[in-house]
């Protein structure tokens, strides 16, 4: 995991970071932190194996059309957004991987710069994300409930997995 004092990379199991000395504050995972790691790891492969044949239902369905020039245009889409969502389930495996491996949550104290959600708006599936961006950790991902709790430019003990940035606990200081 990367020491947020000096930047430096350090194995999972290191309890000082080997440059500055600093001892990188980690807990091993609660059963719900791990069950989450490993849904989180599975859900986007799921989903893209749902993706893949839902479209290949549809490019089975408009296959009559195959002489026209726009199905050729969606037919090359439809590769275009399985090969993308591919490539965001494989990072988030990886991720996933990493932190069950790690088997630690590690805690920084920082300044919270600025919160923000994105996607649903009331949308039909509300799939909204939070975000909370602070110093030196950067972006992490937390539930709507402590989002809420959370004040910008507050000081946080921020807990949360080294590789997805899952956040899951804020202590003001
Ligand atoms: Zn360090």
């Amino acid at each position: 995991m990367i020491c947020y004092n000096c930047n430096t990379r350090n194995n999972a199991e290191d309890m000082v970071c080997f440059s500055c000395g600093k001892t990188l504050l980690t807990t091993p995972f609660t059963t719900n932190q791990r069950t989450w790691h490993i849904f989180n790891a599975i859900a986007p492969i799921v989903s893209l194996a749902f993706l893949y044949f839902f479209l290949q239902f549809f490019i089975g369905m408009s296959s009559r059309f195959s002489g026209d020039a726009a199905f050729g245009q969606i037919f090359n889409l439809t590769w275009i957004i399985i090969a993308i969502a591919g490539v965001m389930s494989a990072v988030s495996l990886y991720k996933n991987i990493m932190d069950l491996m790690g088997g630690v949550t590690q805690s920084h104290t920082a300044r919270l710069m600025r919160k923000y959600r994105s996607g649903g708006g009331g949308g039909r599936r509300g799939q909204r994300r939070y975000y909370a961006e602070f110093e030196q950790i950067g972006k992490v991902t937390l539930q709507s409930t402590m989002y809420s709790q959370l004040e910008e430019g507050a000081t946080y003990k921020v807990t949360f997995s080294p590789n997805t940035k899952r956040g899951w606990e804020f202590e003001q200081q």
